[in-house]
């Protein structure tokens, strides 16, 4: 059979509210045109983000219910704490509520005025967590990780020779190498298995430990099965194993993959430092056998984790992804190429280029998805990375519009149902206009902030 279908059968479902082209203009106006002002429930396919929106299993449910909520010592911190070891071979596992406590806990250890951190690309909480250090963060990835029409198949790798003169450079100022599998700032791309061990023997050459943002890990994997030679006939644990096997450590979101609504986890190999980590976890997040979760989402993300590396699922999550993809492409409309993992990106700088960067072409094609069709989607672009410290504003490198996809949660025809969306958007594609900025706070202003269409 060549039809690559959904793995599963539904036994709860969620109903989704269908609203009205008028409806969703009355409530575009009344949010100032951002999407993060509407409700959920007013959304029909809610592709905003994959973090923590997947939908669990009958299995994972049931492990809910064998959570055992003890203090200290829980047999659900057990199962835990096994089911990460199972693939990810580390001596010390700290739960963490998400990931970015996860990286709070490391950059206290390894940050500091005057460090430099590298990685492929920092995603933006890694990065935000290394500066309130004191450090700085560093993108290595490769040439073609910046390049929307590359083919490569690895465009999440680092750039070794990069990473080498970086080293030599900055000496003793490098605390710790990062990698992050796979790449999602950079359009959720992967790094191959050749890449990871790559940067493992060159931070030890130079004496640094090495530490893997694993928030992607399955997908990641499933890319190295397909693409790198000699890996199509493993298992993906085994392939997941050999990743994690040259790394001192790994920063987890379990809100991705590991199918969890919350949760993370820090895992070391050194004592010394994992001592000092659950010095600051039980400070900041929670005792050592819980970190900041419930026994009963520590039981869900053991099962979780047991559930993500099948094969079927990943076939059929990445193959999603590429069917958008291709469509999409068919129909002229530039995206981001080969597909990534996680989300598709549109290149709405490209595509919408009667649009200038300062009247923000990602925020136009992404309100358009939602007036039109309901959609929800993020833009990536000037209207989130525009505003210069100094108070001036300049065009964000690129105009992306991502539509990140939840785990399980969407089925074939929602995706037929997104590229019929986009034909109507080609349509109406020279008719949309603008927007600019009439209020906006401080900092991070894409959240918030009000548009007015031009
Ligand atoms: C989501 C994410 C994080 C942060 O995890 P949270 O659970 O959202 O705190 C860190 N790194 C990467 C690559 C991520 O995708």
């Amino acid at each position: 059979m060549k039809t690559i279908i959904e793995p599963f059968r539904i036994k709860s479902v969620e109903p989704i509210r269908l609203t009205s082209r008028p409806e969703r203009e009355r409530m575009l106006a009344e949010v100032g045109y951002n999407l993060f002002g509407l409700h959920s429930d007013d959304v029909l396919i809610d592709l905003l983000t994959d973090s923590g929106t997947g939908a669990m299993s009958s299995h994972q449910w049931a492990a809910v219910m064998r959570g055992d909520e003890s203090y200290a010592g829980s047999p659900s911190f057990t199962r835990f704490e096994a089911a990460v070891k199972n693939l990810m071979p580390f001596k010390h596992v700290i739960p963490t509520h998400q990931g970015r406590a996860a990286e709070a806990i490391l950059f206290s250890i390894f940050g500091g005025a005057g460090k430099c951190i590298p990685s492929n690309t920092h995603f933006d909480t890694t990065r935000g967590n290394i500066e309130a250090s004191g450090a700085q963060g560093d993108d290595l990835v490769i040439a073609e990780g910046k390049d929307p029409q590359s083919l490569h198949p690895f465009k999440g790798n680092m750039d070794l020779d990069k990473l080498e003169a970086y080293l030599q450079e900055h000496g003793d100022a490098v605390p710790v190498v990062m990698l992050t599998i796979t790449n999602n700032a950079g359009g959720g791309q992967p790094v191959s298995l050749e890449n990871i061990r790559g940067v493992a023997a060159l931070a030890h050459r130079f004496g640094k430990p090495f530490i893997i943002d694993g928030c992607r890990f399955a997908e990641n994997a499933w890319f190295i099965k397909c693409r790198e030679e000699g890996q199509a006939d493993r298992t993906i644990p085994e392939i997941v194993r050999d990743c994690f096997a040259v790394a001192d450590g790994m920063t987890m979101s379990a809100k991705k993959d590991a199918f969890g609504n919350i949760g993370g986890w820090l895992a070391l190999n050194d004592d010394d430092l994992a001592e000092q980590a659950r010095g600051h976890l039980i400070r900041t997040e929670g005792f050592v056998t819980y970190g900041g979760l419930a026994g009963r989402d520590l039981d869900a993300l053991a099962q979780g984790l047991s559930e993500i590396v099948e094969e079927d699922y990943l076939r059929y999550r990445i193959r999603t992804n590429e069917y958008i993809v291709e469509r999409l492409d068919a129909m002229g409309i530039p995206v981001v190429k080969p597909a990534g993992g996680h989300a598709v990106f549109i290149d709405a700088r490209a595509w919408l280029d009667h649009i200038p960067p300062l009247q923000y072409p990602g925020q136009a094609l992404a309100v358009a998805l939602y007036e039109i069709a309901g959609i929800r989607s993020c833009e990536i672009g000037t209207a989130m990375f525009g505003r210069q410290p100094d108070g001036s504003e300049k065009p964000a490198a690129m105009d992306l519009v991502r539509l990140a996809f939840p785990r399980r949660t969407y089925t074939q025809s929602h995706a037929d149902y997104i590229v019929e969306a986009f034909e109507e958007v080609v349509a109406a594609k020279d008719s949309l206009r603008g927007y600019k900025i009439v209020k906006e706070p401080k900092l991070m202003r894409h959240f918030t902030c009000r548009f007015e269409k031009l």
